[in-house]
């Protein structure tokens, strides 16, 4: 019997329809809220190939996971990237497929990427200032990614979305500016509140500029915004139109305000392990499925428990709090 659409039901009645993909763990920068400044990556036959990413989205399609995203480490670091975009797209029941990237390799290639069938991009972007760039990521490169973000909007990405963490301390000052910058260049801009997923268990409840603060710094520096009217209750985002149609900002509150009742999304780690949650303390080994030739029914079997199993939600806001071994950059954000 072929399995059902839309299976991958919690025990709280979410339905899991979106996957995110980590082709790698390695990164061309090192940002401070995601990698240490030294870092051992995988070696690279612990990678899923693309020839078991497509395998597992093949399994999980029929399941209900139409969306997917690629994310990492750094994906463009991934050789070829626009093959594995090929292969997603191909899948039966995939609707679109989106990536997330730093856009520091994005310029060269953003248009090839288009033509793959990627749907949709986000950039992540911090700051416009040099200085702060490079104390943000520990590295130089700002000018490579603006240069990324433009060519994706260029290859006729739309919308283009920045992403911005903003942390008390290191970019504040960047919150108007940046948004201003989207709005010159019909980006949307969206501003997430910085979790505790850094390598090196640094974050503090204080370095959290959250969602609130931003949206008073835009409406007195940029501009009067109102809540979309077609928000996306499960979306993450809280999304907000500028009230003199110049634009769409949107707030990732995963602090102040977490949507864990509205997740819909399963990960899938470099290293072929799926997490429910980007908190989770537990994983399931899908590559040790995959590379030992078993049926496709033990890896849904495997895919639906971990489902089954999904908590309600991350309690970074109590004092059970535990942050996860792996950071972001080892879990793909
Ligand atoms: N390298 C790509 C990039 O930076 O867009 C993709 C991977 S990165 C881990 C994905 C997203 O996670 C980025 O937007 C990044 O800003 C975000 N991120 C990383 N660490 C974070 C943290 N501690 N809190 C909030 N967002 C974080
Ligand atoms: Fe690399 Fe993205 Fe992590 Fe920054 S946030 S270190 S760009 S993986």
């Amino acid at each position: 019997m072929s399995p059902t659409p839309g299976r991958l039901v919690d025990s709280f009645g979410r339905v899991h329809n979106n996957l995110r993909i980590s082709v790698t763990d390695r990164c061309n920068i090192r940002c401070v809220y995601c990698m240490p400044e030294t870092v051992k990556f995988m070696p690279r036959d612990q990678l899923l190939s693309f020839e078991e990413i497509a395998r597992f989205v093949g399994i999980v399609a029929p399941l209900g996971v139409d969306k997917i995203r690629l994310t990492g480490g750094e994906p463009l670091l991934r050789k070829d990237l626009d093959v594995l975009i090929r292969m997603l797209v191909a899948i039966e029941g995939v609707a679109d497929v989106g990536l997330t990237t730093n856009g520091m390799l994005l310029a060269p290639v953003a248009a090839k990427l288009r033509d793959a069938g990627l749907e949709r991009i986000n950039v992540s972007l911090d700051t416009l200032d040099p200085a702060r760039f490079e104390r943000l990521s520990r590295r130089k490169g700002l000018e490579d990614a603006i240069e990324g973000v433009l060519a994706a909007k260029r290859a006729g990405f739309d919308p283009v979305k920045l992403n911005a963490v903003i942390i008390r301390g290191f970019n504040e000052e960047d919150v108007a500016p940046l948004a201003r910058f989207a709005r010159e260049h019909a980006l949307e801009m969206r501003f997430i509140e910085y979790m505790p997923l850094d390598a090196g268990h640094l974050w503090e409840r204080e370095k959290v500029v959250f969602a609130q603060e931003i949206l008073d710094v835009l409406a007195s520096e940029v501009g009067p915004l109102a809540p979309s009217a077609d928000r996306d209750p499960r979306a993450p985002a809280l999304d907000y139109d500028y009230l003199d149609g110049g634009g769409r900002v949107g707030l990732i509150a995963s602090v102040s305000r977490p949507f864990c009742l509205s997740c819909n999304r399963l990960r899938l780690t470099s290293d072929g392990k799926l997490r429910n949650c980007l908190f989770a303390l537990d994983e399931t080994d899908v590559k040790g499925l995959l590379r030992s030739g078993g049926p496709a029914e033990e890896v849904e079997r495997a895919v639906a428990a971990s489902v089954a199993a999904k908590w309600e939600g991350h309690e970074i806001n109590t004092a059970r709090f535990i942050q996860p071994d792996r950071p972001m950059y080892s879990i793909g954000g």
